[in-house]
């Protein structure tokens, strides 16, 4: 069986925090623990003085919601995301999907 993962496409992330409130929800995680954090990055650019980047990157607390996964259910993170940027699947799918979004990021647990 192919391993799962997270694709975050991270050029649509606005930096919500929906994705962090739904992990914590599921997983009843206390007050500064999660599975996922939102870090937003300040930077010139090319074309504009400054840019703004938000990278959702899932913590070794992240276990890709298997619970939920077992009951037939999407992470929470993923369905609770507002710009739908991130997919859950297999890693084989994931990769080909990534082949065709620049400015995404796999995720795996161990
Ligand atoms: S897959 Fe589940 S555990 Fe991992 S970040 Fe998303 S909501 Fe949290
Ligand atoms: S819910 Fe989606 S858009 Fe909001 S911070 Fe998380 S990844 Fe970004």
């Amino acid at each position: 069986m192919s391993k799962n993962g997270l694709l975050i496409h991270y050029d649509y992330c606005t930096g919500c925090q929906s994705c962090a409130v739904a992990c914590q929800q599921e997983h009843d995680f206390p007050a500064g623990k999660c599975g996922i954090e939102v870090t937003e990055y300040v930077y010139e650019a090319i074309r504009k003085p400054v840019a703004i980047d938000f990278l959702p990157f899932p913590t070794e607390l992240c276990d890709l919601c298997i619970n939920r996964y077992q009951q037939g259910e999407k992470p929470a993170c993923v369905k609770h995301c507002q710009a739908a940027c991130m997919s859950f699947g297999s890693l084989t799918e994931l990769v080909q999907q990534m082949e065709i979004t620049p400015r995404s990021v796999l995720f795996s647990p161990r």
